[in-house]
């Protein structure tokens, strides 16, 4: 529900700055637990500037935890792969078509129009009534008061201010964050920094332009051709030493630089921006009441397609703890936000950085000597990245902190959809009563699933039963009951989950 921002909200629970795709996707999930949300966000619309146009599977398995995967399929298309060409039109690198079902029960690469995304996003949000929007206001302070946050906005129409309270506030504000000031403004930066052209068209009639997404790793100009959903197409163009950055952008510049594929006849220029891609990871992800997810968190260039999709999974692992604490757990769970998510971005960031070294050489020694190295090997064979967390709350052994595969179960049914937005508890056989009974003595909110078509998941745990989290990582594994009694003792008192049972069930 949006309303005008003019007068002071009560308390909420969870305050969002920025209402992009990190934002309104950690609202959907916050939502589903019932939590109350206060979202502001100085725009009046979604962005229209052209940014994301791909999401993974995994990213895919968070939408149908938020009950959105069916709302979003007819607006996405299966990745037909990305190919690395060099001059001489020479494979280097390539990601083969995404047309198989992968590790998360969906196709492994996406593409979408990121307006259409944010547009189900936001229809999402719109089913809680517990969510309030405020648009067109800017946040221009955050304080913590300590048992709360105090936040200061400005209408950006009429100029009004007015003071908001939350429990938590959540900077999802995006590469300028002013919540990420607040925290502490430094980062660890892994070194790229590279001004491109990005330019959509809307193709007037059918062209015959490549499936796959293209790199051309032309060391005089690097480009990159992406294609988008129905006749929308993605061109990036890195901006080279000899360019005027204040006239690349102006239609009949980039009109020449389009040449190769189009002529002006062939489509419209919908959107034109010059990005400063960047590598950067902040230092401190919360400090007490504060919290930053997304791009206020991390910054990735977009070769491996990833910034969204990271702030998507941070929405997902910050999402049920923020419910858990507001409904009584305790307040370190939230630092298990950063130590885990972490490592999972950085293994992403070093890989784009890695991509983008590829790419963007502009030396053509360098770049011959990159095209003899490669093509001595053969096409590298790009794989679909699934790094562990860093530390945090999982117990050990060798799949714990990874994601679990989403099998189907002998009923045709998702495991996910089976399991709901809690812990479960996933076997092949059903537990004999006794352990039942322990199991849910120790840990009453537990979905227990035993089900056949689970046995090859068990055995590559090498586990009889897998302790899944609500975002689907593995808690911890045990092969005997009393291994079983203690891990699940030890989730409970990590969550303190029997004085949340109530609140949560509410
Ligand atoms: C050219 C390009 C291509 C990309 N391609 C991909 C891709 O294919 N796949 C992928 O996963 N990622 C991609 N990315 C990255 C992706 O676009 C970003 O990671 C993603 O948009 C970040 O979302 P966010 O919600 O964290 O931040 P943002 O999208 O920046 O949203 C932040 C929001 O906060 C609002 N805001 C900021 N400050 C305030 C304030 N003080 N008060 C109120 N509101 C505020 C802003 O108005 C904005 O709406 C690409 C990026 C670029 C530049």
């Amino acid at each position: 529900m949006s309303a005008p921002a003019t007068s002071p909200t009560s308390m909420v629970d969870v305050a969002l700055v920025g209402y992009g795709p990190t934002g309104v996707a950690l609202a959907n999930m916050l939502g589903l637990y019932g939590v109350s949300v206060a979202i502001f966000e100085r725009e009046a619309e979604p962005a229209h500037l052209p940014r994301a146009v791909h999401f993974d599977g995994e990213v895919m398995r968070i939408f149908q935890s938020m009950g959105l995967a069916e709302a979003l399929t007819p607006h996405v298309h299966i990745s037909k792969g990305i190919k690395y060409f060099n001059t001489a039109g020479q494979l280097l690198l390539e990601r083969k078509p995404a047309h198989e079902i992968g590790l998360h029960g969906w196709a492994n690469n996406f593409l979408f129009h990121q307006p259409d995304l944010e547009h189900v996003l936001r229809q999402g949000v719109a089913r809680f009534p517990a969510i309030r929007t405020y648009l067109c206001q800017d946040v221009v302070d955050v304080s913590d008061a300590g048992d709360h946050v105090e936040l200061r906005t400005r209408d950006t129409i009429s100029g009004v201010e007015a003071t908001h309270q939350a429990r938590w506030v959540v900077g999802c504000d995006g590469g300028r964050s002013m919540v990420r000031q607040a925290i502490g403004p430094h980062f660890e930066d892994f070194g790229l920094h590279q001004l491109w052209l990005v330019v959509d068209v809307l193709l007037s009639r059918e062209i015959d332009l490549p499936d796959a997404t293209v790199q051309i790793c032309d060391p005089s100009r690097p480009i990159t051709c992406v294609r988008g959903t129905g006749r929308r197409r993605r061109w990036e163009i890195m901006v080279m030493p000899g360019d005027d950055p204040q006239t690349i952008d102006q239609p009949d510049t980039v009109w020449k630089l389009l040449s190769p594929w189009l002529t002006p006849q062939d489509g419209q220029l919908v959107r034109r921006a010059l990005y400063t891609f960047h590598s950067l990871i902040a230092e401190k992800w919360r400090k007490n009441r504060l919290l930053i997810a997304g791009d206020s968190a991390h910054q990735t260039p977009p070769f491996l397609g990833q910034g969204l999709c990271a702030g998507i999974r941070d929405a997902a692992n910050l999402g049920w703890k923020l419910a858990r604490v507001v409904n009584g757990a305790p307040e370190s769970l939230l630092d298990t936000y950063q130590s885990e998510r972490h490592a999972h971005i950085r293994a992403f960031i070093q890989e784009a950085v890695r991509l983008g070294s590829i790419i963007q050489t502009t030396d053509p020694q360098v770049a011959a000597a990159r095209d003899q190295a490669m093509l001595r090997t053969g096409p590298e064979e790009m794989v679909n990245l699934s790094p562990p967390l860093g530390p945090g709350l999982h117990h050990g052994g060798a799949v714990a902190g990874t994601i679990l595969a989403q099998p189907r179960l002998s009923s045709g049914q998702l495991l996910d959809d089976a399991i709901g937005k809690g812990f479960a508890l996933i076997g092949d056989v059903p537990l004999d009563p006794h352990l039942a009974a322990r199991v849910a003595d120790i840990c009453a909110d537990l979905v227990v699933i035993a089900d056949g078509a689970l046995t090859p998941w068990l055995k590559d745990a090498g586990a009889r039963w897998i302790v899944l989290r609500p975002d689907r990582y593995v808690f911890g594994t045990s092969n005997r009951p009393d291994e079983l009694e203690e891990l699940l003792g030890s989730l409970s008192v990590a969550l303190e989950t029997r004085r949340q049972q109530h609140a949560l069930q509410a």
